[in-house]
């Protein structure tokens, strides 16, 4: 048995080496046609052993026909690059195959994970109280934010069910996961409002305050307010400080999902953007995202502790056996099997410390300055979302953003999607790759500019809004 797996990590090696290799040489994968899937790669599974000869070969082919989300030419979605260091605990938590539900199992492994989640609570001015889980992503860790403050608002719920018509609140720019959520909740979507944002994808609070106080007037119950900060397509930051204080005045739950950019906490020149976190309920952040661990790394802090238990603990004898609640994390968590997906951080927060944490935020920053300025100076780009936000929102020229994109990839180009804000569409560059540098960026517009005016004729043009 362990000549297998020492054959295996020989294996792995070399395949990974082969990878890394060809990130650089290719660094767009040929995509492969969805249909044509099964001609170009073997992937039946047969009845018999695959020789070993033939499994290495067609493991490697696969590997290498994946897309390449770590090289510099993947600018798709709001994560990407790789960090080491990260991804070497990543790969112990793999060998180790803890759960995280108990002490009796999981040991030192328990207090990695309670470790980060203690001084994100203290940076972030969390009271004494505080606690928090790694769930399996972001849209769980809205969807367990979500249930908290349901709770919260009447302890009978998680027995009894939802009996009154209950109401949150979140912004049109929010991530998708709130309506499910609302679904999943009891709440149900009908009763989720989108609350209407500035010019800049801002939730609008005299707007969510005008809707909480109709909503009240009807006898409806309000309960939760979802801020985002940094918004899916623009990268927005809803003002949290301002959010809170209705919160107060209304008894709602206020969750921060900070899944894309809350990573901001790090930096002593950006944690402004969450001014007042302190007040929140409950903050949420994805280290996958801004701090290029591999996915999924994504954690759930809540002022105060209490709130998880009240939702999200059950008495279950066969799995509790040994150590009081504290050390049993399963007590606090949705999952019952739990991989560890703290270790990941702590390897890279012990590597670096948390001036390199910071150092990482304010890089991805940088970059998106260049980004941002770059598109600004140029008269044949349109900007679309200013500030302080890793996503750039532009058009080239009059070329359709859907069109552009699409061709980019399919002709190996780049890996780059886009959005659309109140009514225009446009590509979005995300900068969330911290190993990417002015280099890769100005390369990024230099293929991008290249391509169009090689493809001009066969690219369409955009319908023109009037300018008044
Ligand atoms: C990415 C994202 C999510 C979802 O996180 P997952 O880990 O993909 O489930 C939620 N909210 C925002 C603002 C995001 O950008």
């Amino acid at each position: 048995m362990s000549k297998a797996m020492r054959e295996d990590l020989l294996l792995f090696n070399s395949i990974v080496d082969e990878l890394l290799f060809q990130e650089k040489e290719n660094p767009v994968s040929t995509p492969i046609k969805a249909k044509e899937l099964y001609e170009k790669i073997d992937l039946s599974l047969p009845e018999n052993p695959t020789i070993t000869s033939e499994f290495s070969k067609v493991l490697k082919d696969l590997v290498l026909k994946t897309p390449k989300t770590a090289s510099n030419r993947f600018f798709n979605q709001l994560w990407g690059g790789r960090n080491s260091k990260a991804v070497l605990g990543d790969l112990l938590a793999v060998m180790l195959n803890t759960s995280m539900y108990t002490y009796k199992v999981s040991g030192p492994q328990t207090a990695v994970e309670s470790e980060i989640i203690e001084k994100i609570c203290k940076m972030i001015g969390y009271s004494n109280h505080s606690g928090g889980t790694f769930p399996t992503g972001g849209s769980m860790s809205n969807f367990m934010a979500l249930i908290m403050a349901r709770d919260k608002k009447d302890l009978e719920i998680p027995n009894s069910g939802v009996i009154k018509t209950m109401v949150a609140y979140t912004s049109f720019e929010s991530h998708y996961s709130n309506a499910k959520n609302a679904s999943f909740a009891g709440i149900g979507r009908d009763n989720l409002r989108y609350i209407p944002t500035n010019n800049k994808g801002e939730m609008i609070p005299e707007k969510l305050e005008e809707c909480i106080k109709k909503d009240i007037q009807k006898g409806l119950v309000p309960f939760y307010v979802n801020a985002t900060a940094g918004t899916t397509v623009l990268g927005a930051f809803d003002s949290v400080k301002e959010l809170s204080n209705i919160c107060k005045r209304y008894e709602l739950w206020l969750h921060v999902d900070g899944a894309y950019q809350g990573a901001v906490v790090f930096s002593p020149k950006y944690k402004s953007l969450l001014e007042g976190i302190e007040h929140s309920d409950s903050f949420s952040f994805n280290a996958h995202k801004m701090l290029g661990t591999p996915l999924t790394c994504s954690l759930l802090l809540v002022n105060e502790i209490q709130n998880l238990f009240n939702s999200f603990n059950n008495e279950a004898d066969y799995l509790y056996q040994t150590h009081s609640d504290n050390y049993n994390l399963g007590k606090t968590s949705f999952q019952c099997g739990r991989r560890n997906d703290a270790l990941k951080f702590w390897t890279l927060w012990k590597a670096v410390g948390t001036k390199g944490l910071s150092s990482i935020v304010e890089h991805l920053f940088e970059t998106s300055k260049i980004a941002r300025k770059y598109v600004r100076n140029n008269p044949n780009y349109t900007l679309y979302n200013d500030g302080d936000s890793l996503s750039i929102c532009f058009n080239y020229k009059e070329f359709e953003a859907k069109e552009l994109c699409t061709k980019l990839y399919h002709a190996k180009k780049l890996l780059v999607g886009y959005g659309s804000f109140k009514g225009e569409e446009f590509v979005r560059l995300v900068t969330i790759n911290a190993e990417n540098k002015e280099m890769e960026i100005l390369n990024f517009f230099k293929i991008l500019e290249e391509f169009a005016e090689e493809n001009k004729l066969s690219l369409q043009k955009r319908a023109m809004l009037k300018v008044s």
